[in-house]
């Protein structure tokens, strides 16, 4: 059974007399421990599938299945307690919060656990150590370099152990070398969660099961 399931998904936009169709009926389906890279121009609708996938935005047509469980109309309290139980998030511009740390801004995925306060630090250590930033744990965004943030970002999105890694254009601010270590360590976390990427960075594709492309809204599916 595949861990999240999209039916003939649709997102509009907008007002009815001036709508923007960002995603048409899609269907699509997301297995345990995959890699899906999903590439198409800026403005196809990749963003809004991804907060689809992600549980963020509810589509305006179709449905949403969550191991097994049709999640099309959860309120945002239950679509919350999902996205924090199954899912974690990278953004190509990082969203952190810039006066936390660097342990603190992984601390918050954490947030809605019930754990032991000596869990918690042991899981953001553990997390920490997995991007290689132990030694900048106590460091604010604004003291780390571009790469240095979105692997912080990633630790605060493995930190929960998810099924589903998430990372819209997780390379897009990054220089190369930067962008490599990111893809690596996605490459990691893809040994224990499911990741989807969108992407313009070819390098994403090489490391995909399988690569769609999106245009204007439709999704074309392809084998890599
Ligand atoms: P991509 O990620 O491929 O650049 P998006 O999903 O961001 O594509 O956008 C798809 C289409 O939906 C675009 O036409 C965009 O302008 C529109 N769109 C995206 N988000 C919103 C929003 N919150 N409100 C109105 N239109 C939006």
């Amino acid at each position: 059974m595949a861990f999240i399931s999209l039916f003939e998904v649709g997102k509009t936009y907008g007002t009815a007399s001036s709508p923007t169709m960002a995603v048409t009926r899609v269907d699509l389906n997301i297995e345990d421990g995959e890699v899906v890279a999903l590439t198409g121009p800026s403005g196809s609708g990749k963003s809004t599938l991804l907060n689809i996938v992600g549980l963020i935005t509810s589509p305006t047509t179709g449905s949403v299945i969550v191991e097994g469980v049709d999640r099309t109309h959860a309120d945002r309290e239950q679509l919350r307690i999902l996205r924090s139980q199954f899912i974690g998030f990278v953004h190509q511009r990082f969203h952190l919060v810039g006066h936390l740390t660097a342990a603190q801004n992984v601390m918050m995925a954490l947030r809605f656990r019930s754990m032991p306060r000596a869990h918690r630090d042991e899981a953001v250590h553990m997390a920490l150590d997995e991007v290689g930033l132990t030694r900048r744990r106590s460091h604010r965004p604004g003291e780390l370099s571009g790469g240095e943030q979105q692997r912080v970002a990633i630790a605060r999105a493995l930190v929960t152990n998810p099924r589903l890694v998430i990372a819209d254009e997780p390379t897009g601010n990054l220089d190369s070398v930067s962008g490599a270590m990111v893809l690596d360590l996605l490459t990691n976390v893809s040994r224990r969660s499911a990741v989807v990427i969108a992407t313009h960075d070819p390098e994403v594709t090489k490391i995909a099961d399988r690569t769609l492309r999106m245009v204007d809204g439709v999704l074309d599916m392809q084998r890599a």
